[in-house]
């Protein structure tokens, strides 16, 4: 019997490549449902490959218009529409599997739908963990719910713990590529466009993602996601430079042993491995060749260039709601970067005033993480126009 495949976020780049995976290995898989936020016309080229059964559309008008381009050519397909559409198709019988790859905070409600129907969770929306981590792993635990990362370092820990004792790990050490810009001085951040920031070295990623890597909040991100998924702290975890993407991650353990995870930075990988998991799959990733590479090589995160690293360490330290606070100012900021209505350095800047401005409070339960999470969202839009408000020539308008 195949197993049934929901994707949230199909059309996004990790959607794209879970449904080459799936191509691969049909006999393997069926889609049950494959959803996206506007883009009609990506999302109707997938139903017409795929014939899922659901096709969920986040917009209203956009459902529409993809219902009615459907109505004559598949039928079968039941269109929806918004976040009770997205969390209907997550928990929905026919899914075995639930590939969570909404970007943001966007991808809370549906990915917590999959966790509480009991779904095998696989992991892409690190949003969804950094802003509600407690309530997320509770529904995980009450639920026994299978929840496998995706995200490629947190896919290698995983990789490199299994099967050993926990308790014997010492230390998780968390690869970063350092971004577009890891070579930049401090003084030549100030004005690099979107386009720069979203030109990724090794990894072909979503703008928000792309952003993130450039400011490196993407490891930040990273650090409470582990903390997290593995039931550690931040003290525990060591963010290591290492700009050729070959080590995905290693955990050290306490008799000196060192485990790591390679493999080219090709995105398949960890999903195939999800999607297959505890056997694996062929993913079509090319074999990793170190000759060619020659040479890998380390180094440590400039705090002082990279202040959102700092940031979501001390978010994470501070706990409760103060990471979902970091989360939501983070994405208000990259999408005033990538609107250019801020300069990269100023995503700091907002996202420390908006941490100045709300004190995170215990996240007991998922209505005081969406309510800090609106909260945050409000005062990091007007962190930007207090920003520029008497100094109109910070605005770039390119
Ligand atoms: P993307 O921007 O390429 O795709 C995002 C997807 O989410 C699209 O299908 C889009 O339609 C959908 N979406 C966007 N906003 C939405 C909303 N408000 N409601 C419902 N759906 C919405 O992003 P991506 O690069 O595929 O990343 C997806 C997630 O995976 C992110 O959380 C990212 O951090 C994580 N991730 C990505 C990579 C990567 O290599 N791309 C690696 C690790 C983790
Ligand atoms: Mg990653």
């Amino acid at each position: 019997m195949s197993l049934g495949v929901t994707i949230l976020g199909a059309t996004g780049t990790i959607g794209v490549n879970t449904l080459n995976v799936i191509q691969q290995h049909r006999s393997r898989y069926r889609i049950i449902a494959l959803t996206a936020n506007t883009s009609v016309d990506k999302l109707y080229e997938q139903c017409l490959e795929w014939s899922p059964r659901y096709a969920v559309m986040m917009d209203a008008d956009a459902a529409e218009q993809l219902r009615q381009r459907l109505l004559p050519i598949n039928p079968d397909i039941e269109v929806l529409s918004g976040v009770e559409g997205l969390k209907q198709v997550a928990s929905a019988d026919a899914t075995d599997i639930v590939m969570a790859a909404i970007v943001g905070g966007a991808g809370l409600l549906p990915t917590l739908a999959a966790a509480e129907a009991g779904k095998q969770v696989l992991l892409a929306n690190k949003e969804s963990l950094v802003m509600s981590g407690q309530v997320f792993m509770d529904a995980v635990k009450r639920h026994n719910t299978r929840l496998l990362p995706i995200d490629s370092e947190h896919n290698a820990i995983f990789q490199c713990l299994h099967g050993q004792d926990k308790v014997a790990a010492r230390k998780i050490l968390l690869t970063a590529s350092g971004g577009p810009f890891r070579e930049h001085a401090a003084e030549d951040l100030h004005d690099v466009t979107p386009e720069q920031a979203c030109a990724h070295p090794n990894w072909v990623m979503g703008r928000k993602i792309s952003v993130d890597s450039a400011t490196m909040m993407n490891k930040g991100l990273e650090v409470i996601e582990a903390c997290w998924l593995f039931e550690t702290t931040p003290d525990h975890i060591e963010v290591l430079i290492h700009p050729q993407s070959v080590i995905h991650s290693l955990v050290e353990y306490i008799d000196g042993s060192v485990l790591a995870q390679l493999g080219n930075p090709d995105m398949r990988t960890p999903i195939a491995y999800g999607l297959a998991w505890p056997e694996r799959i062929d993913a079509g990733v090319q074999s990793l060749d170190l000759k060619t590479i020659a040479q890998l090589s380390f180094s440590q995160p400039d705090i002082a260039r990279f202040p959102c690293l700092r940031l979501a360490y001390e978010a994470m330290l501070a706990g409760g709601t103060t990471t979902t606070i970091l989360n939501a100012a983070n994405e208000i900021a990259v999408a005033a970067f990538l609107q250019t209505r801020l300069k990269f350095t100023d995503i700091a800047k907002v996202i420390e005033t908006t941490l100045a401005n709300l004190s995170g409070r215990a996240a007991s339960s998922l209505e005081i993480i969406l309510e800090d999470d609106a909260k945050a969202r409000d005062l990091a839009q007007e962190a930007i126009l207090r920003l520029y408000s008497s100094s109109s020539p910070l605005l770039r308008t390119a």
